[in-house]
Order: C-alpha cells, then sequence, then structure tokens
C-alpha cells in the first residue's frame, strides 16, 4: 500500500488549531496527523505544502445536480412558483442520459475548483430513462474523484398535490393526475440499489423521496421501510415553503415532523433538506431524533423561502448540516458562500447570543455533513477519510487559530483552492483537474446550455399561465400562516 506524506501543512478542523503539522495517507484514510507525523515513514512518497493550510474537503449535503446547467433560471419568484419554472409542472427541460452525466459534471467541477470534496446529491431523472439517467449521474461522480452520495429523487403525486390548493377557488383544478403508481416508483429505486449498493465506497446510492407532500403515504411509508430493510439512507425536503404549514393541517394532522417521526423516518440514516417552517415543539422533536436537518440559507434567501430556525434547532441538540441546494434557486454550488450565509443569516432576528459562530458553521459543514452521508469525513484525524482541501497560504493570510477559522468562514470564497484530494489521490493539483479533461467537459456542456435555453419561452409562457393562481394560493397561504393574523 502506497503511503503519502503531506508535509509542513497548517493543519486546521474542529480540533487542529492552524499549527504546522504532516498528515500521513494510506488506502485511502489518514493515518497519523500533527508536527512531525511524517517522521516515522521515511520512505512514503512526500510533497511539501510550504505552510499552506489543510482543511478537511467542504462537504455540500443537499444538491440536485440535475439543475447545474440552469444557473440564472429565475429571479424574484417565491418557492412554488419557481418549482413550476424550474422543473416540475412546467414544461422543463427534459435532460436526457447524457445531459444528466454533463450537468453533473458541471456541479462537481465547481464545487472541486470551490474545495468540495463530498456532495449529497438529489437527482432527478427522467422516468422514461430513469435507470440510465441515474447510472449516468454516479458515473459522472466516478470519473470526476468527488465523494458522492446520490438519492434517487422520486415521487408519484403531481406537484400541485403538495401546495394548497384548496385555499382559493377554482385552485384544485390545477392537480393533475398521479404521475405513476407507488410500485413503479419503489421497484426504480430498488433496482437503483440493486447496481451501485456494492459498486464504489466512495459513490453510493441513496432514496430520495421528493417530500412527504410529493408523495402518497403509501410510497413514502415504502421508501422508509425499504431504507430500513435495505439499509439505506435517505433524503427528503421538510417545510421548504411557508405554504406547507397549510398542507400540514389538511393532510398530515397538523405536524409534518410528528408525522414523519411516527412512520419511524426521524433515524439517523436520515436527513431533511431546508427545514424552515418548524414550530418550537417541532425543533424539538427533531432534535431528539438522530435525524440530520439540511440548512440551504442562499436559496431560501433567493426564493423568499423563510430562515431556518438553525440557532434553536442547535440549541436543542440537533444535528444540522449545509448544503447550496440546486443551482436553478441558488445559483452557484460553492459552498464557502454557502457557509458564511449559514453563520450570518441568523443575526437579523435573535440577539448577538443566540448567532452561530464561525466554528459552529464549519461544525455543521464538516461533522453535519458527515452525519448527512454517513462518512467519516470532515476531520483529519487517523482512520478518517482522506479529504482535503489545500488553501494557498499567500491569499488566506493565516492569523492566530480563532482568526483563522473566521477567515476560512468568512473571508475565503474559493479563490485561495490551490489543491484538493479524495481517498488520499488529487483530483485538483495546482489548480488543475486531473481526472477528466475539463475542457471537452465545458465545450460539450455550452452546447447543451444552448438546447436547454431554447426552451426556455416555452416553459415561461406555461408559467404565465399559471401565475394568477399561483400567486392567489401563496397569498392566502401567508394570511394562514402568520401569526400576527391570528
Ligand atoms: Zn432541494
Amino acid at each position: 500500500m502506497t503511503t503519502l506524506i503531506l508535509r509542513r501543512a497548517r493543519l486546521l478542523d474542529l480540533d487542529h488549531d492552524g499549527s504546522i503539522g504532516d498528515v500521513v495517507v494510506a488506502g485511502g484514510r489518514v493515518v497519523a496527523a500533527g508536527p512531525d507525523a511524517g517522521a516515522a515513514y521515511p520512505s512514503a512518497e512526500t510533497v511539501d505544502l510550504g505552510g499552506d493550510i489543510l482543511i478537511p474537503g467542504l462537504v455540500n449535503a443537499h444538491t440536485h445536480s440535475n439543475q447545474s446547467i440552469e444557473k440564472g433560471l429565475c429571479d424574484a419568484l417565491p418557492l412554488d412558483a419557481w418549482m413550476v419554472v424550474a422543473s416540475y409542472g412546467g414544461a422543463g427541460a427534459r435532460l436526457s442520459p447524457r445531459d444528466l452525466y454533463v450537468s453533473a459534471m458541471v456541479g462537481g467541477l465547481e464545487m472541486i475548483r470551490t474545495g468540495t470534496t463530498s456532495v449529497l446529491d438529489c437527482a432527478r431523472a427522467d422516468l422514461e430513462w430513469i435507470d440510465e439517467g441515474m447510472d449516468a449521474i454516479m458515473q459522472a461522480y466516478l470519473d470526476l474523484g468527488m465523494r458522492a452520495s446520490v438519492a434517487i429523487q422520486f415521487s408519484d403525486l403531481d406537484f400541485f398535490s403538495s401546495i394548497p390548493v384548496e385555499l382559493v377557488p377554482g385552485g384544485s383544478a390545477l392537480v393533475r393526475p398521479p404521475l405513476a403508481r407507488p410500485d413503479q416508483v419503489l421497484a426504480s429505486a430498488d433496482r437503483f440499489l440493486d447496481r451501485w449498493e456494492k459498486r464504489s465506497e466512495r459513490v453510493r446510492p441513496l432514496l430520495g423521496p421528493s417530500s412527504l407532500p410529493r408523495c402518497s403515504t403509501e410510497l413514502f411509508g415504502a421508501a422508509v421501510d425499504l431504507a430500513r430493510s435495505r439499509g439505506a439512507r435517505m433524503q427528503t425536503h421538510l417545510l421548504s415553503a411557508r405554504s406547507q404549514i397549510d398542507v400540514a393541517r389538511t393532510r398530515f394532522g397538523g405536524s409534518t415532523v410528528a408525522f414523519l417521526r411516527d412512520m419511524g423516518a426521524l433515524e439517523d440514516w436520515a436527513s431533511f433538506a431546508h427545514a424552515i417552517w418548524l414550530d418550537e415543539r417541532e425543533q424539538m422533536m427533531f432534535a431528539e431524533s438522530e435525524a440530520v436537518a439540511v440548512h440551504n440559507p442562499a436559496s431560501n434567501l433567493k426564493l423568499g423561502a423563510g430562515v431556518a430556525p438553525v440557532p434553536g434547532l442547535l440549541r436543542a441538540g440537533a444535528r444540522v448540516a449545509i448544503g447550496s441546494d440546486g443551482a436553478s434557486s441558488n445559483d452557484t454550488q460553492n459552498m464557502f458562500e454557502t457557509l458564511k450565509l449559514a453563520t450570518l443569516i441568523h443575526r437579523v432576528q435573535g440577539p448577538p447570543a443566540t448567532w452561530p459562530t464561525a466554528a459552529d458553521g464549519l461544525t455543521m459543514c464538516w461533522r453535519g455533513g458527515a452525519r448527512a452521508l454517513g462518512a467519516d469525513v470532515g476531520r483529519i484525524a487517523a482512520g478518517a477519510l482522506a479529504d482535503f482541501t489545500v488553501l494557498d497560504a499567500d491569499q488566506v493570510w493565516p492569523a492566530p487559530a480563532a482568526q483563522l477559522r473566521n477567515q476560512i468562514a468568512y473571508g475565503e470564497l474559493g479563490s485561495a483552492v490551490r489543491s484538493v484530494y479524495v481517498d488520499g489521490l488529487p483530483v485538483l493539483l495546482d489548480r488543475r483537474v486531473t481526472t477528466v479533461d475539463e475542457a471537452a467537459i465545458r465545450a460539450e456542456a455550452r452546447e447543451l446550455t444552448t438546447r436547454i435555453w431554447s426552451s426556455l419561452p416555452d416553459r415561461l409562457a406555461r408559467f404565465e399561465e399559471l401565475r394568477p393562481m399561483l400567486e392567489r394560493i401563496e397569498a392566502a397561504a401567508g394570511l394562514r400562516s402568520d401569526p400576527s393574523c391570528g
């Protein structure tokens, strides 16, 4: 087994304070880390990092790779309206398996170049070619060398079933019949696990029921049972728009979180993206479980979806990770930006004593991310996976430990990323991608975007037909859930 020493780096994670040390790697894992740790391995291959800063690779715990090709799609639209334009319910762009591969590559390259080594990708492939589509996305991550947990995102109900259409006259007419039979949908998820569960330690298959309101109770319950029986992990969306409070009232007995708990879904193998509209009782309920909430501050801000109660969740002891969300709602995959926002966004609400700090942000990113993925990442310690990002010290100007954490959380947006290692292997070395032909992928992506944007007028026309009704539903749901309106 080849041993590699990354020598003379400032090591920074939740336990290392930025002091100079070595990291010894063998078999894709850290063997030893600390001052002069490499001295015991005189014949090992050595890379001298000359005082650059070595941190665990950032973990993006929620995105959608099928959207990476659609940056800049919308502006000033609330979440439910955005959903119609972006993908669901509209005449959305249909991506072939090759298109999905290219889109995943585009997002993956952006993540690697900005220091992210692990991603949890809720990927949606058209039902017509779901097997080939999901395989293409998995292949993209295999080729790129990133660590990826890819959830096959599925639903059996029409998008309009998931918003409170009954609040306005004529709203229910928007709802179309179920898209597919639950057993059909579940069979495709089962096949996905069959094909991929033993194929790679680095690229893993997950289950991804879109959200509780987008699925029949039969399908969601069957997905939970499947996760448990096959030992698979799961990611879904939770209370991502204020309108979901009304849906909880009519379909889930008032509390979506209690409904999920009673179904057996609040387990350590499950993570829940957004988790915005949880009341205090639900925050406690969530914290009492071992499930992970994934905070997506940039996307939530852009869609005006609300600010997740992260200070309350952290105070209650909940497990929280952070994610970029998909590029058609964020629009970057840059986890330094998400890290900064995840920490700062709460300062407009509570008093300073409740504000998450840079260390809290890094804890959410590294420790929360590791829990969402179920992988030993996010730390530089013997036994952990050797996933690192190396930052150019001449661009970060390292300060004492406490300030260095602040610099990483608030002062860096990825331009200092020099090299990135996954499983101890370089995927970015001195700013050059080592695993794939980046220029060829970018050329293919240019062709794909031309095709994608040509369908935009049709998508917008469909949206404009629906817009008045969507705005009435949004307004009605807002009034119903605003505490000041009683
Ligand atoms: Zn999402």
